[in-house]
This record gives structure tokens, sequence and C-alpha cells, in this order.
């Protein structure tokens, strides 16, 4: 190897590792695919987590102070996939569907 093919080679490896910098924290992210999303199960709202953020699948019957009308998961920045029907992702509760209608705490508008 020439020092022409040593400097290739570093650039190289310092982009691989540039990239892999900025891809480790976007994993974590918590954004659910849509084939992901295929396999998570529906929400409890007896699930301690939900019970905590005081999330319901209806946000119609809703009377929590902090809730806003109108709000509901299917305008909420945090349902990672808006296209999603009926039930869909939440960055909060990464290993269930909350549904399309429902609401908690953690509510966020899209702005
Ligand atoms: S964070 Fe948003 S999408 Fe998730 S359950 Fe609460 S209101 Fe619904």
């Amino acid at each position: 190897m020439n020092t022409r093919d040593s400097h290739v080679s570093r650039r190289r490896f310092l982009q691989l590792g540039a990239g892999g910098l900025v891809a480790v924290p976007l994993a974590g992210l918590g954004w659910t695919t849509a084939a992901q999303a295929a396999e998570l199960e529906r929400l409890s709202e007896d699930d301690a987590t939900a019970q905590a953020l005081s999330y319901t699948h209806d946000a119609s019957s809703v009377t929590h102070d902090s809730y806003q009308e109108g709000s509901r998961c299917s305008n909420c920045l945090l349902y990672s996939d808006p296209e999603a029907k009926e039930w869909g992702p939440c960055s909060v509760f990464p290993g269930s569907l909350v549904a399309e209608g429902g609401w908690c705490t953690a509510w966020v508008g899209r702005g």
C-alpha cells in the first residue's frame, strides 16, 4: 500500500465513522416503520405507563386539565406514522400501537 492508498483508506474510514455517529442517534428516535407497526399490539389502557400518562383510546372522553380541545393521537407529533389509520405507532409507547382517536398527557401538537 502506498501513501496515497493509505490516505484514501483513512478518509474512507473517517467517512464511514461519521456516518455511524449520525446513524446511531437516529436509530434511537423511536420511529416505527409500517412493517414494524404490523407486529405491534394495541396499547392497553391498563398499562402502567398508559395510566401514568392518563392515556385513553377515546380523546372525546377526556376531562384532564391539560387536555386541549381537538387534540388526539392522530394530530400528535409523537404519533410516528401520520398515515396510520385507527391504530398507529407512538414514540412514547414503542412496543405498542395507540388509537388514532386516543390521547395522553404527553400530547404535542404538530405545530
Ligand atoms: S404521545 Fe401523542 S400519540 Fe402518543 S399516546 Fe400520547 S397523545 Fe397519543
